[in-house]
């Protein structure tokens, strides 16, 4: 049975985002692949990811990265949330490696595993995971692989920024571990100094747009069809869609595509997204429904039912069009779109 909408991935588009990335300095880059990566599939992106070269992937949970196919001992896996009170019979049995942001669980993995190599993350301002610096003498004894701190503000100019990576050089300069890591995509952008040995790109590897620096650099990675179920005429005056927000100014053809906000297009792109039929924009005319969304189809005179429509999925301008940011649009793609890697 065909699924009635296609979310198409190029494997091109996210290899030549990571080489990007790659040149921007000398550390090593790996690969954010949590909430299935970015929506897009986090097997598909490990695979690909791992055969440019990337040997450090990073999921949240052990649930994550159980669903993972082989992980050669040549990569390391690194388990975001780190070692909660559930996790000890995961962590016994998973090739991953735990990030561990607090004293209970660096107490739990003390108790189990002390010898194996773990991660640690430092929280450096931003108050989400992490130990605080004045707690670190509870590492004494611990094998540090990679120390991490991650940065609040990346994608902004913000004071934040320096005063995070020179709290996280000095801690560094007191935690003994092989890598030191701080920057996500955003802080890729933000210069070398920020580097450290490691960085943990995950949105620009998707084909998001971190910061204004990289405007056309990142290669779009996802586009997103769907199918007209009906073309119909509004005439002059008459109104389309729930609540009626839209009003004909003159007689318009209209496409119904069967997507919606149940599938992540959501309702923000009423009346402001768009799709594109042989490069003609067509504007989204009225509300978003959950399995629905009507179109202005006046300039493309040969569209019907049945015809596959590009949804216009550019993530910097999806987001200002829709008021939701470019990780919510990718992660929120829904089960009914059929995943192709091409
Ligand atoms: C998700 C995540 C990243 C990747 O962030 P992007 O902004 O998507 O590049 C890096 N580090 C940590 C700790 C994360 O949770």
């Amino acid at each position: 049975m065909h699924a009635p909408l296609r979310l198409t991935c190029r494997r091109a588009a996210l290899a030549a985002n990571y080489r990007w990335l790659s040149g921007l300095g000398h550390a090593a880059v790996g690969a954010a692949i949590k909430a299935d990566g970015y929506g897009l599939g986090a097997q598909a992106a490990f695979d690909i990811l791992a055969a440019e070269g990337c040997r450090d992937f990073f999921v949240s949970t052990w649930f994550e990265a159980s669903h993972l196919g082989p992980v050669s001992d040549q990569i390391s896996l690194s388990v975001l949330h780190g070692l909660g009170p559930n996790d000890l019979t995961s962590a016994a049995h998973i090739p991953a490696t735990p990030v561990l942001n607090t004293p209970g669980q660096v107490e739990r993995w003390k108790q189990i595993a002390s010898d194996r190599p773990c991660d640690v993350m430092i929280d450096t301002g931003m108050n989400r995971l992490g130990l605080r610096p004045e707690q670190i003498a509870m590492l004494d004894g611990l094998t540090i692989h990679t120390l991490h701190s991650h940065l609040a503000c990346a994608d902004e100019d913000h004071p934040l920024n320096e005063r995070q990576r020179r709290m996280f050089a000095e801690v560094a300069g007191l935690v003994n571990a092989e890598r030191y890591s701080l920057a996500n995509s955003a802080g890729i952008l933000l210069g070398e100094p920020y580097h450290f040995d490691l960085v943990r790109p995950g949105l620009a590897l998707y084909g998001g747009v971190p910061r204004a620096e990289a405007d056309g650099l990142v290669v779009p990675v996802a586009q997103i069809e769907a199918q007209v179920v009906q073309r119909r005429q509004i005439r002059a005056g008459e109104r389309c869609g729930y609540s009626a927000t839209f009003v004909a100014k003159d007689d318009i053809e209209a496409a119904v595509i069967n997507v919606g906000y149940a599938d992540g297009y959501w309702r923000g792109f009423s009346s402001r997204g768009r799709a594109v039929v042989d490069e003609k924009m067509l504007p989204v005319i009225g509300r978003v429904s959950m399995d629905l969304v009507i179109l202005d189809c006046s300039d493309v005179p040969d569209l019907q039912e049945g015809d596959w429509v590009e949804l216009d999925f550019d993530l910097p301008r999806a987001a200002a069009q829709s008021g939701m940011s470019q990780y919510e649009l990718l992660t929120g793609l829904g089960s009914r779109f059929e995943r192709r890697w091409v």
